[in-house]
């Protein structure tokens, strides 16, 4: 092994994507001397197989739905179907672009970027092809894969993750969608506005199940509107090739048959045979386990991003990168607080929420002391122009701060940043209800739903 003695990085960071580039470039900016190593594509998960191509994807769906629905707005349109590789295109040029920014940001932060895989040779280095990156400190930053369950083999043609679906050549005629999480229901929408027969399978009682069960109801009476079919609370069973496509057999012997069966249940850490556990890490599951600020069992490793145990989003894994970096170079940064961070679904209809649900509040506050309002968004001028129907929740500690906001409704995630500031800067219903909302927005129905838990309800009933 060629050690390069000659230099010894401030920070080491394994792994470029959401967590990984984010520690890299706010540790650049704080004049740390930085090494990336990544042994695919800068950006990850969330720009290459996650956060961007999906969202373009959700976004040719809408435009899908706006086709065939637009005589009820009085448009003459005709949808004739959809050119998947006019959509892959579309999506890849999303990418690309964004994909190019980010080479040239962390070239401009001077950041020595090393292509390929490394592997973890000591508390305090990293190798990759043959050569050792010595560093004051070492982040890891490996993220995640999709997941399967025993037994069920990802054949990337009729038993399909995530990362196969973004890059199929056709809409399949029909999918079932094993788990009715983020990702399964987003997929689900895609295919649903695509014009495919779609079947979600959930073993939890409701689909987003982490969600409020409210935004949860009323995302699959939304889901049952759209023709998108789903069973909920029974477990799987087993997977059969059929001629053409794949039987599901549920615990309780229901089948389903499709095209093609998508395996969404979720993601697991990127920790195996990278030389953790031999340098001292201590891991739970796969997962390397930290403290509020990222450190590990060694003290001169930090980890971040889906390999830990946090919500697995990219804005969580950008906040933790910097809040490692932030640390490493002296500052005071204060931990992540995992309940204020916005979460959205970006299904038709999104749902989207902060803070705590009313069963987490419950249980934190006691029954009697948590309150709830429920906005329908049929009062909301915006929402009736855009034809979406859903509701803005809010959980309240009686007499005290909105601890938790929950919405659902077409565009509803654009409405979480408001949500959050509400949230972390625990707001009484009060204070919310003395900003003016601009008319007519979507934001209204935030507005509005603070009036009537300030007790002066304005376009809803007392
Ligand atoms: C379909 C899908 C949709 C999603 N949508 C959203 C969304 O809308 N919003 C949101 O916030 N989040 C979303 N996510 C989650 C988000 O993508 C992840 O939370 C985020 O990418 C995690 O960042 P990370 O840096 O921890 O890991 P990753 O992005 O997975 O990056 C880890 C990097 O490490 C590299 N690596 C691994 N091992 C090595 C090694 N030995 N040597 C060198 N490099 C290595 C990998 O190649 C990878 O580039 C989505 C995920 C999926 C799958």
């Amino acid at each position: 092994m060629a050690n390069d003695a000659s230099t010894v990085f401030d920070l080491v960071i394994l792994g470029g994507g959401s967590g990984g580039y984010a520690a890299a470039l706010r540790a650049a900016q704080l004049g740390l001397d930085v090494a990336l190593i990544e042994k695919d594509k800068l950006g990850g998960t969330c720009l290459h197989r996650g956060c961007i191509p999906t969202k373009a994807l959700l976004h040719a769906g809408e435009v899908a739905d706006q086709s065939r629905e637009s005589a009820e707005f009085g448009v003459k349109t005709s949808f004739e179907g959809i050119d998947m590789a006019g959509v892959h295109k579309y999506k890849d040029g999303v990418i690309s672009g964004l994909y190019k920014g980010l080479q040239g940001l962390v070239a401009s932060r001077k950041i020595t970027y090393v292509e390929g895989a490394g592997y973890l040779s000591s508390p305090t280095s990293v190798d990759v092809n043959g050569q050792r990156y010595e560093g004051r400190h070492i982040l890891l930053a490996t993220g995640s894969v999709p997941k399967t369950l025993p037994g069920l083999t990802i054949d990337h043609d009729r038993i399909i993750s995530s990362d196969d679906a973004l890059v199929m050549d056709r809409v399949p005629k029909s999918a079932i969608i094993l788990g009715g999480g983020v990702i399964g229901v987003e997929f689900a929408s895609v295919w649903k506005s695509f014009g495919a027969d779609v079947t979600v399978v959930e073993g939890l009682k409701h689909l987003v199940p982490v969600e409020d069960e409210n935004s949860s109801k009323l995302l699959e009476r939304a889901f049952r509107k759209r023709g998108i079919k789903f069973n909920l609370g029974t477990f799987f069973e087993k997977a059969e090739y059929t001629n053409d496509g794949v039987k599901v057999t549920l615990a309780d012997g229901k089948e389903f048959e499709a095209e093609v069966l998508l395996v969404a249940i979720g993601r697991g850490p990127v920790s195996e045979g990278l030389g953790y556990e031999e340098a001292g890490v201590a891991m739970d599951r796969g997962f390397v386990t930290v403290d509020e600020y990222c450190r590990t069992s060694v003290p001169t490793i930090s980890a971040v991003g889906d390999l830990i145990p946090t919500l697995q989003l990219a804005h969580v894994g950008f906040a933790e990168g910097i809040l490692v970096a932030e640390r490493l170079a002296g500052l005071n940064p204060v931990p992540v607080d995992y309940a204020g961070v916005p979460r959205v679904t970006y299904c038709n209809p999104e749902v989207a929420s902060v803070g705590l649900t009313e069963a987490q509040a419950k249980e934190r506050y006691g029954a009697d002391k948590v309150v709830t309002l429920k906005y329908n968004l049929a009062g909301n001028g915006k929402s009736k122009i855009l034809k979406t129907s859903g509701e803005v929740k809010l959980v309240q500690v009686r007499d005290g701060a909105v601890v938790g906001v929950h919405m659902v409704g077409d565009r509803m995630g654009e409405q979480v940043a408001e949500a959050q500031l509400i949230y972390n800067w625990e707001a009484l219903p009060a204070e919310v209800a003395q900003l003016i909302h601009a008319h007519p927005t979507q934001t209204e129905a935030l507005g509005e739903a603070h009036l009537a838990l300030a007790g002066k309800p304005l376009h809803s009933h007392d």
